[in-house]
């Protein structure tokens, strides 16, 4: 009797440690996993869903070709991708497809770049000639009846695919002015994205007859350094902003007083990308969300042409890009994640085990 108790009393001895030892690795377990979920959620939204997009506008045979190069450059060398916003028929004459037959020099440069991701190829209406009746124009589009509107920027598009080999699905009106006929035929032809001035449907970034819209935020020709990093801070911290930033700027920009190409415009871009990689808060992607990346020579993320995640993962009002949260830093986060856990299931498995063996090994001397 008194045998056995001395027996019990030294097993509970034996036994009680590893109980502990047993709880509280469960308890690290849950506590690990609480911690690392609360923890990448915070990182992920921190740094994952805004995005800056930069548009260049009236891309064409008849833009200034030195300054649209030095602009893409810029892009290339800070892998930052943009929206080229083309215009496909800028010339009064000739009527066939000015994109192919009155500058090569930009057709195999517009060719030489059409296979890099960090151009998207968007269409900036066709002629870009303000027809639109005073006051309410300028617009290439705005009053004008539906089939004028619709042959129109189907030529456009035709023209665009035929001398790139690239079907464009965003769709900018000039002048930022349009109409409801505008936005039916951008839609009826297959355009999955629309930007334009927030005026023309009272929306500033959502859904309308199931194309998506978007509002330019800022123009950088007309802003400082300091201006464009204010209202980006602005938006930045801002928790009912829209999840993208779109800045607006031309080739012309970039033109300065001698005709030469303006190289302290053209550092502005660069020095402004650097600041907003320097934020560590925004991604770069482009209109289409069809290539995403974080600058600094990395990828976030990429979708096909056209088959962006669109409001896949959020509220109605996010845009096409907020599927892109899986990128760069969310899949960084995401796996380490998954390590984190693993290594602490795995520990606390392969401890349990061992208490147990370690227990069954001693119950024959009991
Ligand atoms: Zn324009």
């Amino acid at each position: 009797m008194l045998q056995d108790k001395s027996n019990e009393i030294r097993r509970n001895a034996r036994v009680r440690p590893k109980i502990a030892l047993v709880c509280s690795l469960i308890l690290m377990l849950l506590f690990s996993m609480l911690f690392v979920c609360v923890g990448s959620g915070a990182t992920g939204y921190a740094q994952t869903n805004k995005y800056v997009i930069f548009r260049d506008d009236d891309v064409a045979p008849n833009a200034d070709f030195a300054e649209l190069q030095a602009v893409n450059q810029v892009h290339i060398d800070k892998n930052v991708p943009v929206t080229l916003g083309i215009i496909p028929h800028p010339y009064p004459t000739p009527s066939g497809n000015q994109l192919l037959e009155v500058n090569h020099q930009f057709l195999d440069y517009m060719r030489s770049i059409d296979s890099n991701h960090l151009f998207q190829f968007a269409q900036h209406g066709n002629t870009h000639q303000n027809v639109a009746p005073s006051p309410q124009g300028p617009s290439e589009f705005y009053g004008r009846p539906y089939a004028a509107q619709y042959d129109a920027i189907k030529q456009g598009r035709n023209d665009i695919t035929q001398a790139f080999g690239v079907t464009p699905t965003s769709f900018l009106p000039p002048f930022d002015k349009s109409d409801n006929n505008t936005l039916k035929a951008a839609k009826a032809l297959g355009f999955t994205e629309y930007c334009t001035a927030f005026a023309d449907f009272n929306i500033n970034q959502g859904y309308r007859d199931g194309i998506k819209i978007d509002t330019i935020s800022i123009e950088l020709g007309n802003n400082s350094l300091q201006s464009m990093e204010n209202a980006t801070e602005q938006w930045l911290n801002n928790d009912r902003s829209t999840d993208t930033f779109i800045v607006l700027y031309h080739p012309a920009d970039f033109r300065g007083p001698d005709g030469a190409v303006n190289t302290a415009e053209v550092k502005l871009l660069g020095d402004y990308i650097d600041y907003l990689q320097g934020t560590g808060r925004v991604q770069f992607t482009t209109l289409d969300g069809s290539w995403t990346t974080t600058g600094n020579g990395a990828v976030a993320s990429s979708s096909s042409q056209g088959a962006t995640t669109v409001g896949a993962t959020d509220a109605p009002n996010v845009g096409a890009n907020s599927g892109d949260i899986g990128g760069l830093n969310g899949g960084l986060v995401g796996s380490a994640v998954f390590v984190v856990l693993a290594a602490i299931l795995v520990f606390s498995l392969a401890s349990i085990l061992t208490i147990r063996l370690g227990k069954n090994k001693n119950r024959p001397k009991r």
